[in-house]
């Protein structure tokens, strides 16, 4: 019957996606393990995974140390360069760009400034000439993809950049730009993902910190030149009814407060963006050097080493901030608050007092039960392994399905 082959080979498929991400997510898995998590049977797991081998898309790598009667048990590894993507980190004054693998590993990660002229046109210009440096460096027989981590918003699902106020830029079309500069992204039918940084923030720390994992309700604060976020609900990533959730910055603290980018005045944005806190700082005491991350990563050292004017200024971003904190989560009553981005770099002292001020200032009392802490990872590696995953999950997906047919004969 017709139906009933389609559906085997479809579940079929589907299973090899599973064992393929179960590898990808928990690299060094043994067979046995593997089988247990996700309840298949260990024959249907061991002809996945000889499938996967003959591909050339996972490999075993010895003995798992332990003593197992019968069987020794072999753990598995993703071969990483089966795919890769040129990941990048657009930001106002900085563009990262890395490999990232089908492991989820970035590697040869370089950064530039971004041109004094934020047009569109320099701006792009720019970006492409330092792809092109990058992809004659090659080989690079296995790109599969250019997947981009933006600030601002950008519609869940397209590459169109709606708003990004600090660029001054709107509704930009980052495809239409990138593939117009480079030829070889057509020749190579590359695919393009674009997704908002603070998303991909959340969607790595998910992935990959263990503080947080199994976590069901979530709130997600991306702290750098701008203030952007990310929440979690049900396990889900919420979009909302036009794909732009999240803009947790742009919540008025203050009615009379100073003016925002986006055109409203005392946003939680201007009290503690990096740049805003670093004003701050200025403006009272002594100018820092350096790009405005250069500026913060100062101004955070100084505060661990108990500085009384740092400690000052973080005081009042506290202050901000817990307001910020304490009105999401009386709304959405969360696991955990996790202060992204730039918020790694946060003595933990700052965090405490954060703490502490959220605590205070909720309706129930929650301290206990609800966790607040700072990312786990730094900025860049963050929004890196962040596009990586994205890019590898679009993969993997595509490679499952009719869309992909071709990877896997
Ligand atoms: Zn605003």
């Amino acid at each position: 019957m017709k139906i009933k082959t389609y559906n085997a080979e479809k579940m079929g498929q589907s299973n090899k996606k599973v064992v393929l991400n179960m590898i990808r997510f928990y690299p060094g898995i043994s067979r046995r393990d593997l089988a247990e998590a996700v309840g298949l049977d260990p024959s249907t797991v061991t002809k996945i995974i000889r499938d996967l081998q003959k591909r050339g898309w996972v490999r075993e790598v010895g003995l798992d140390g332990h003593f197992h009667p019968g069987r020794p048990a072999i753990k598995l590894e993703i071969v990483k360069e089966v795919a890769m993507s040129f990941v990048v980190e657009m930001t106002v004054q900085r563009i990262c760009m890395g490999w990232g693998y089908l492991d989820n590993s970035v590697d040869n990660f370089s950064s530039f400034r971004t041109p004094q002229d934020k047009s569109v046109d320099v701006y792009f210009d720019s970006l492409a000439a330092h792809l092109d440096a990058q992809f004659e460096k090659g080989p690079l027989d296995n790109l599969v993809s250019i997947s981009v981590a933006v600030p601002g918003l950008v519609e869940w699902g397209s590459n169109i950049l709606r708003s990004i106020p600090r660029m001054r830029w709107s509704d930009v079309d980052l495809e239409a730009e990138l593939r117009g500069r480079l030829p070889w992204m057509e020749t190579r039918k590359l695919d393009i993902l674009t997704v908002n940084e603070a998303k991909l923030g959340l969607l790595t720390e998910m992935a990959l910190n263990k503080s947080v994992a199994g976590m069901k309700n979530g709130i997600y604060l991306y702290i750098a030149q701008g203030v952007g976020g990310a929440l979690l609900i049900g396990d889900e990533l919420y979009h909302g009814s036009n794909n732009i959730a999240g803009e947790l910055g742009h919540m008025i603290v203050s009615p009379n407060g100073a003016p925002c980018y986006c055109g409203n005045k005392g946003c939680l944005e201007t009290y503690i963006s990096i740049d805003s806190v670093v004003k701050a700082y200025e403006t009272r005491y002594a100018p820092l050097e350096g790009d405005f991350r250069d500026r913060f990563d100062t101004l955070m050292e100084m505060a661990r080493a108990k500085d009384s004017q740092a400690m000052t200024i973080l005081d009042e971003m506290a202050d901000y901030m817990a307001i910020g904190i304490a009105n999401l989560v009386n709304i959405y009553d969360p696991d955990f608050v996790l202060l992204g981005g730039m918020g790694s770099q946060f003595p933990d002292d700052f965090v405490e007092s954060v703490s502490e001020r959220v605590y205070g200032q909720l309706l129930l009392p929650l301290k206990g039960r609800l966790l607040i802490l700072k990312g786990s990872m730094d900025v860049d590696s963050l929004t890196l392994r962040g596009a990586t995953l994205t890019a590898m999950n679009e993969f993997v997906r595509k490679s499952f399905s009719n869309e992909g047919r071709e990877r896997l004969s």
